[in-house]
């Protein structure tokens, strides 16, 4: 029996190395990495910048905690600032964690505007993590099935529809902050419409309400741009990230402007680990990568490289609903339920992923090759046609 607890449902495989988008078994059997982690390795496995940023740092300061200094964790908040427009970072170690500081931000905010009940609106379909304030707000009835009482203060609204939100703006006067995946991730990679951000801003603006972005997953370049949301004319005042940002070191932060960037004051929220060196020197060695390897631009060339190749080859393949993708977030939906897909895959060298059932989720690394792109769609295809 094993003394891990049995929270997942495990593929039979383990692996000892990695290289790009390459990992290898116990047996020395390779496999081409579609998922990196679950949008983590952003540059791929062992990139070589990262392994001398976080060995140099390892060998000259790991650790101090948050009661002093932290000159990397300052430089690192600096350059996430300047690259989104945000204005202040609170550092976390994950993406559950980043959403917990937005949500304690927003019930302060509403506390300070004589609002006893702060309310934020989330939606069907979303995944905000696994704590008690993330899970309450995942619009998913598995993660939070089995754990009443939840907490109070959320309420719930259908994805990409404005006029639901206009609604309880027009009904409900607790709301002051409303919570949302620029493209939900878990929930199916569902795409909203163009307008879907400009429309939410202007609600919020209406009503005094912070917009609040979860880019845990979306975040770090992987959709084509640093941020989902700067596809578009949105700022939000709350955005979170988390899973990209380490290249696998633990790593999470929420960044804010305006009045939410000032919300939070001494003594009303910390972490003992958030943003410490070792971390934070992983994350300035991705954003050195991001920018100066233009894999920010590479991820969107590589997601129309591969949406256009799978379309292409998926035609005409009836069991195929759809192939759709932003950046290098790419979804096959199938017409009937195909979580067996990942087993066989794995068995033909291939991770992926399959979410809601029918969705076969493709989360490639950004630094593929466009030979390795190709390759990807190649293998794709044959799973789908055998
Ligand atoms: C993965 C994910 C989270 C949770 O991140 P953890 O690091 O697992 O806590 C939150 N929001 C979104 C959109 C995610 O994809």
């Amino acid at each position: 029996m094993s003394h891990v607890m049995e929270t997942y449902g495990r593929l039979p495989v383990a692996f000892v190395s990695g290289s790009g988008a390459t990992l290898r078994d116990e047996e020395g059997k390779a496999y081409f990495d579609a998922l990196c982690g679950l949008a983590v390795c952003g540059l791929g496995h062992a990139h070589p910048r990262v392994t001398k940023a976080v060995a140099d740092q390892a060998g000259t300061l790991i650790h101090t905690s948050n009661l002093y200094g932290v000159p990397l964790q300052e430089k690192l908040a600096d350059r996430l600032c300047d690259l989104s427009g945000m204005e202040r970072v609170f550092f976390a170690n994950s993406g559950a964690e980043a959403n917990e500081a937005a949500i304690k931000i927003a019930r302060l905010h509403g506390h300070n505007r004589d609002i006893n009940k702060p309310t934020a609106i989330v939606v069907d379909g979303s995944f905000h993590g696994r704590t008690m304030a993330t899970l309450t707000a995942t619009g998913n009835r598995k993660v939070r099935a089995g754990f009443d009482p939840l907490l109070s203060g959320f309420v719930r609204a259908p994805f990409d529809n404005l006029e639901a939100i206009a609604n309880i703006a027009a009904n409900n006067p607790n709301v002051v902050a409303m919570m949302v995946e620029p493209v939900l991730g878990e929930g199916g990679i569902i795409i909203p419409e163009a307008t879907y951000l400009e429309g939410l801003r202007k609600i919020c603006d209406d009503n005094e309400w912070l917009l609040m972005l979860d880019e845990v997953q979306t975040g770090n370049g992987r959709t084509g741009k640093f941020f989902a949301y700067q596809h578009t004319s949105v700022t939000p005042d709350v955005v979170t990230t988390a899973k990209g940002l380490g290249n696998g070191l633990p790593i999470g932060a929420c960044l804010a402007r305006g009045v939410a960037a000032s919300t939070l004051k001494p003594g009303n929220h910390a972490s003992t680990f958030g943003g410490n060196p070792l971390v934070c020197a992983a994350a300035h060695a991705v954003l050195d990568a991001l920018t100066e390897d233009r894999l920010i631009e590479r991820a969107a060339e590589l997601g129309e490289r591969i949406v256009g190749g799978l379309r292409e080859v998926l035609q005409g393949n009836n069991q195929i609903t759809e192939v759709r993708g932003k950046g290098l977030m790419i979804a096959v939906e199938t017409a009937e339920p195909c979580s067996q897909l990942v087993g066989k895959a794995l068995d033909q060298g291939l991770l992926v992923n399959v979410t809601r059932d029918n969705i076969l989720r493709l989360l490639p690394p950004l630094i593929l090759s466009d030979d390795e792109a190709d390759e990807l769609v190649h293998r794709v295809s044959t799973l789908l046609s055998t």
